[in-house]
């Protein structure tokens, strides 16, 4: 890297000062893998914290294809033209497999890239998926300390990365297509039942009725998956992110439930789960880490993954002499 190096005070400073460069190198530090790089991230991290939290989180998930720049686009416009400070960031699971990514493309939210209250931010690549979700977690922080207001965090509708985007967001919207009974069929179902709101696209030109009647059949479909403890009523609704149609709806919608679900307690609730669930993953990926860059493990691990295959050591055994190296008995 030939970036030049500023010190952590600077950096704070900066920060808080809602300095975007300041701002990217944080994260930067943030998604380090370097030791040094780490240790400066957590002292940024612990010296904002104070700062953070003062946002709405908006997860927003959908297939490739289902509108979720062009929404983002849109929506963040909308609220940038209202004095709303917007971040977007990505969990974008293709990003650590094949290097690419869905905030990679910069003619993507091109507007909104180029407003001076919106801070877009490409979805970290390379590093496991877990790893990935922690930093997502902290950029978060990092961006409400910026002064940031809204967070939208952008993933693909494929599987695991919606349920981490889940449990680092607020609100969840699930970005669909008309056509809703084949999706409901399988795995979206699943989805369905943490998003709290389903957004019908494309709703424009010769799609707009087919969008209407998906809508019924998602509001019905919502209303059966409606948990018995929920004070939140989800909805379904169209909108045409392209010609900006509904826009308004969508924002209003997350307004309704920022209101709700802080009368109730809800809200915050939610975030005391996700804080405590972050610490105990935290406290795993660090076990496995430690674990398995340990010397004397590297060294024991291949023989005793032979014997295991040869079935000359129970799996229970292999893993007590693995602990009792860790542990130095
Ligand atoms: P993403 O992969 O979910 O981010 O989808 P994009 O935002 O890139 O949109 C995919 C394609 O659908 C693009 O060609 C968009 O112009 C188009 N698109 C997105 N939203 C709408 C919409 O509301 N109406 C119509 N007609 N097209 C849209």
């Amino acid at each position: 890297e030939t970036q030049r190096e500023e010190n952590v005070d600077q950096i704070i400073e900066g920060l808080l000062k809602g300095d975007r460069m300041m701002l990217s190198r944080a994260i930067t530090l943030i998604e380090s893998q370097a030791g040094r790089h780490k240790k400066q991230a957590e002292e940024i991290l612990q010296r904002i914290m104070t700062r953070s939290g003062n946002s709405i989180r908006i997860g927003i998930s959908g297939v490739p294809g289902a509108g979720k720049s062009t929404l983002i686009e849109s929506l963040g416009l909308h609220l940038c033209k209202q004095g709303y400070q917007v971040a977007v960031l990505a969990v974008d699971p293709s990003s650590a497999v094949h290097g690419g990514s869905i905030l990679g493309d910069k003619t993507r939210m091109e507007q909104l890239s180029k407003h001076p209250n919106a801070f877009i931010r490409p979805s970290p690549s390379g590093g496991r998926l877990g790893g990935v979700h922690l930093r997502t977690r902290e950029t978060i922080f990092i961006c409400e300390a910026a002064g940031y207001n809204v967070i939208l965090v952008e993933t693909v509708g494929v599987g695991q990365s919606e349920v981490m985007v889940r449990d680092m967001v607020d609100f969840f919207m699930l970005l669909v297509l008309t056509g809703a009974g084949d999706e409901l069929q399988g795995m979206k179902k699943g989805i369905m039942e943490f998003a709290d709101a389903v957004i019908i696209n494309k709703a424009d030109g010769p799609n707009a009725e087919a969008a209407k009647k998906t809508q019924r059949e998602y509001q019905q479909i919502l209303q059966f998956l409606q948990p018995a403890a929920n004070d939140w009523v989800r909805p379904a609704l169209t909108c045409s992110a392209l010609y900006g149609e509904g826009i308004e709806q969508i924002w209003k919608t997350v307004l309704e439930f920022e209101k709700t679900t802080k009368e109730s307690g809800l809200f915050y609730n939610n975030r005391n789960i996700q804080a405590k669930a972050w610490l105990y993953t935290n406290i795993r990926e660090k076990l496995e880490t430690d674990f398995f860059s340990h010397e004397k493990i590297k060294n024991l691990i291949p023989d005793i993954e032979k014997k295991v295959l040869e079935e000359k050591m129970t799996v229970t055994k292999a893993s007590k002499i693995l602990f009792n190296a860790f542990y130095g008995k």
